[in-house]
C-alpha cells in the first residue's frame, strides 16, 4: 500500500468517526481510534506513527512484543523493557491472553482489552507486583452475542467478575470491551452496543474503588460508526485503515 493512501485511510476513518460523534451529540475527542496493526508490517505503524497516529491494537503477544521493541528502538525510546509508558506510542492488547504471556503485554500494553477471568486477573496483578508496575489498566471483556466461538464473559456474570477484580492490586478497570457479531449490516449490531452501555454505566454506578468504568472498547470497522453512536469511547479498527489482513503469509 502506498504512504499517502494508508495515512488517507487512516482520516478517514478519523472523519467518519467524527460525523459518528457529531450525530451523537458527543465531542470527537470522546473517542479514541486504536489502529489495529495485527499482521501488518511495522513499516505501515512507522509511517502513522510518524503522522502523529498514537494508538495501536495487536491480537497475538509474539506480535505485539516483536514490534513494540522494534518501534521503540527505532524511535529511539529509553527503555523499552521497563513499562508501557517508555514505549513511543500506546499499545492496545486486545487478542485473547494467557497467563504465562502477561509478562510480556503488562511491560508494553498501555491497556488490556481483554481480561476475561479472575484467573488472568491475578496473574496481571501478581506480575505488576514482582515488577515493579504500580498500575494495569483494563477492560473487562464481555460477549454479547453470544457466539460460542468468542471470548469473554456473559453479561450476567460481569459485576461478579467486577467485584472480585477490585480486591486485587495493581489493576484498574476502565471499562468494558466486546466483539460483537460479524453482520452484514452494522445496525444488526446496535441492540448490541446499547446493552453494552448500560452494563458500563450500571457497573459504573456501583462506585466500585479502581473501578472508574468510563470506557467502552467496541466497534470494528463494519461497525465502529454505529458503536460510537451508541457510546463506545475506543473503537478497534483495522481493514478500514491497513487493508484487507492475508493470514496465509
Ligand atoms: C482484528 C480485530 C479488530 C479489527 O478488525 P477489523 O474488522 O479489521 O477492523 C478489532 N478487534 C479485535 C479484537 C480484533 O481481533
Amino acid at each position: 500500500m502506498e504512504e499517502y493512501q494508508l495515512i488517507e485511510n487512516y482520516n478517514s476513518v478519523k472523519a467518519r468517526a467524527a460525523a459518528a460523534c457529531e450525530r451523537a451529540g458527543r465531542k470527537p475527542e470522546e473517542v479514541t481510534i486504536v489502529a489495529v496493526s495485527k499482521t501488518k508490517p511495522l513499516l505501515m505503524i512507522e509511517e502513522l506513527a510518524a503522522r502523529g497516529v498514537r494508538d495501536f491494537g495487536e491480537n497475538y503477544v509474539q506480535e505485539l512484543t516483536a514490534k513494540a521493541d522494534e518501534l521503540a528502538e527505532k524511535m529511539g525510546a529509553a527503555d523499552p523493557a521497563a513499562s508501557a509508558a517508555d514505549h513511543p506510542v500506546n499499545w492496545h492488547f486486545i487478542g485473547h491472553l494467557q497467563t504465562n504471556k502477561v509478562r510480556q503485554v503488562i511491560t508494553r500494553a498501555k491497556m488490556i482489552h481483554s481480561v476475561d477471568s479472575v484467573h488472568l486477573a491475578q496473574a496481571i496483578s501478581k506480575e505488576a507486583e514482582k515488577r515493579g508496575i504500580e498500575n494495569v489498566d483494563v477492560l473487562i471483556e464481555i460477549n454479547i452475542g453470544k457466539e460460542v466461538t468468542k471470548s469473554g464473559i456473559p453479561e450476567e456474570e460481569a459485576e461478579d467478575l467486577l467485584r472480585q477484580i477490585v480486591t486485587l492490586p495493581h489493576l484498574t478497570v476502565r471499562g468494558l470491551m466486546s466483539i460483537a457479531p460479524f453482520v452484514d449490516d452494522p445496525e444488526d449490531n446496535r441492540p448490541h452496543f446499547k446493552r453494552l452501555e448500560i452494563l458500563r454505566k450500571r457497573l459504573q454506578a456501583l462506585d466500585l474503588p479502581n473501578a472508574p468504568m468510563m470506557e467502552l472498547s467496541m466497534g470494528m470497522t463494519g461497525d465502529f460508526e454505529v458503536a460510537i453512536e451508541e457510546g463506545a469511547t475506543l473503537v478497534r479498527v483495522g481493514t478500514a485503515i491497513f487493508g484487507a489482513r492475508d493470514y496465509t503469509i
